[in-house]
Parts: structure tokens; sequence; C-alpha cells
């Protein structure tokens, strides 16, 4: 039986299919222009983040169009944004970093820190000196002093001082376990909030003597920035309340954190010269977890120069 040409409507139905449209390239060329298109994009994607951030900005009347991810899923990328922010402990809403000797900071503004009080006869005598001169200062307390004047630690806060951990024995925590580390700054701590209900912020280690993986770990497990020094003026040696003065004068600077002992009589005899010194050099007085609300970040790396074009006449 020959074909059935010319036969039936139905037949012929089946016969013809539709036109493709005419307004777009031909299915053979449309996975050609795909293929393209896909790989100018990848090839965009490697372009210097220079180059493509001068792209991506419009002049104006430019229109600037948004492209969809090429894969689902797939980061817009990231180029020219800010990397992601530092952990953040518990208890603080700033970025806080594991230790700090100062901070980054173009206000005029320093912390001093009392350190191994409070002592009952010295630690009243400041008390005294930064209240008629409304200094907020820092005092990293010894729970081994504390037992003996913990109505001091009432008084600093209801002043508006801050307090910080120094340990119950003042032993060097370099040398311990992290378990024993651990176990000796949450009994101080616990001394702290009993004496004056409010719970210490930062640590100072006894004698500085601390590690890194150390400094990880109290920040991690007990929210504890660890809290050194730029300005040691050496107090504890008692060189005489002018040398400690000039020591901590000629050595302040903006973001600095400076280092004495409330334990030495002539230290607390070297204050008023060193608070009215500062003061008068324009110097304001903050707590220690107010200083690091004021640690800025790390300036942007200074972009390469371009070559400078020069134009050799031959001369
Ligand atoms: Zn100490």
């Amino acid at each position: 039986m020959g074909h059935p040409t010319g036969s039936g409507p139905a037949t012929l139905r089946l016969e013809i299919r539709p036109a493709p449209p005419e307004t777009g390239p031909r299915p053979e060329m449309r996975s050609l222009l795909c293929c393209l298109s896909a790989a100018f994009a990848l090839v965009s994607c490697q372009v210097p983040s220079s180059v493509s951030r001068r792209a991506a900005s419009p002049l104006p009347g430019e229109i600037k169009v948004s492209l969809p991810p090429l894969v689902a899923g797939l980061e817009a990328p990231t180029w020219g944004q800010a990397p992601p922010p530092a952990p953040q402990p518990e208890g603080w809403t700033v970025p806080v970093r594991d230790t700090y000797t100062q901070v980054r900071t173009s206000r005029k503004v320093v912390a001093i820190t009392f350190d191994d009080g409070p002592h009952g006869e010295n630690t009243p005598r400041l008390l005294d000196m930064l209240k008629a001169r409304n200094i907020k200062a820092t005092f990293y307390v010894v729970g081994n002093m504390v037992k003996y004047n913990p109505h001091l630690l009432a008084r600093m806060i209801a002043e508006g001082h801050e307090i910080g951990n120094h340990t119950v024995k003042h032993n060097m925590l370099d040398r311990m376990s992290d378990e024993a580390l651990l176990a000796e700054l949450r009994a101080a701590h616990d001394q702290i909030v009993e004496a004056c209900g409010v719970a210490p912020r930062t640590m100072r280690p006894p004698g500085g003597a601390i590690k890194k993986d150390q400094k990880a770990l109290m920040l991690r497990e007990l929210g504890y920035p660890t809290i050194m020094w730029s300005v040691d003026p050496l107090d504890w040696k008692r060189p005489g309340p002018s040398v400690v003065a000039s020591r901590l004068i000629n050595g302040a600077a903006p973001g600095g954190i400076l280092l004495v002992h409330d334990l030495h009589k002539p230290t607390v005899d070297a204050m008023p010269e060193t608070f009215d010194r500062l003061l008068a050099m324009g110097y304001e007085f903050v707590t220690v977890t107010e200083l690091i609300a004021l640690d800025e970040p790390e300036p942007e790396p200074e972009p390469k120069k371009e070559e400078a074009e020069t134009v050799d006449d031959g001369q």
C-alpha cells in the first residue's frame, strides 16, 4: 500500500508542525549563544576586583543591570566587602579581640589601670583623688586582697570605676593547666561579684605572663579579653613619685593603657601630678571596656599606586 498522500485531514495534521517563532535565532544558534554567554560570564568572574568594581559603578545616566547568580546557590561575589566581623563573646556588644596593649583611636583617651589591690589605706586615698577630678579608672583586683576590703569594690562601682579580674592568688598563669587557669579566674570572678554585684569583663595576667592559646581560651570560656598595657613606669620598683609621674605622662598616647599598682604608697603619691598633667594635656580618662569600644578597625592597605605615566621627550 502506497503512501497515503492527500489522504484525510487527520494524517495531514500529524505531518504539519507549528513553525518555530521567527523572533529569535534558530535552536542550534540559541544553544551556541548560551554557551558563549556562559563562557563570557565565567571570564567576567575572574577579572581583577578593581576592574570589576569600576564596571559595576554606573556613570550618571547608565542603567545598572543586576544579573542573577550563574548557578543557583552560588553566592554573589564579595569583592570590596568588609571581612566578616570578629566573633563576639557573650556579654560584649562590640567586636572584641583576645588581647589589647592599647587601642587604635584618634581620640585623646587613656585607660589608667591599678593592679594588686584593693589596699586598705592606699586605695581609699586614690579613690578620693579620682573622685575630686571625676576620673574613671579600672582596678585589676586580687581575690586575696578583696577578702580583706570587699567594701572598697562597692565604692569603686558606685563611683563609676571598673573592676577587672587579676586572679585570686596572683600566681603566674602561664605555668597552669587550662583547668587550673579557668578555676582560678572563676573563683576570682565570683569573689568580685559577691563583693560588688558587678561581673568583671576583662582580665590581666599576673606579671603579664600568659600564653597565646590561654588568651583564646579565656575569651572563649569566660568572655575575657586579656588586658596588657602600653605604658609601664615600673612603679613597683619604687623609683619615687616624680619618676612614676613623668614616665606615665611621657608615655601616654591616644588609646594607651597605663599600668600602675595601688598597692604601693609612692604610686598613689604620684597620681595627683599624673592626673593633673594629663588632664591639662587634653587627655580624657576612660575605663578599659570604654577604651575597647573606641577601638577603630585597621585601615585598609593603601592601593598600589599605578606607575606614573612619564613622557620621554628625549631631552
Ligand atoms: Zn599584679
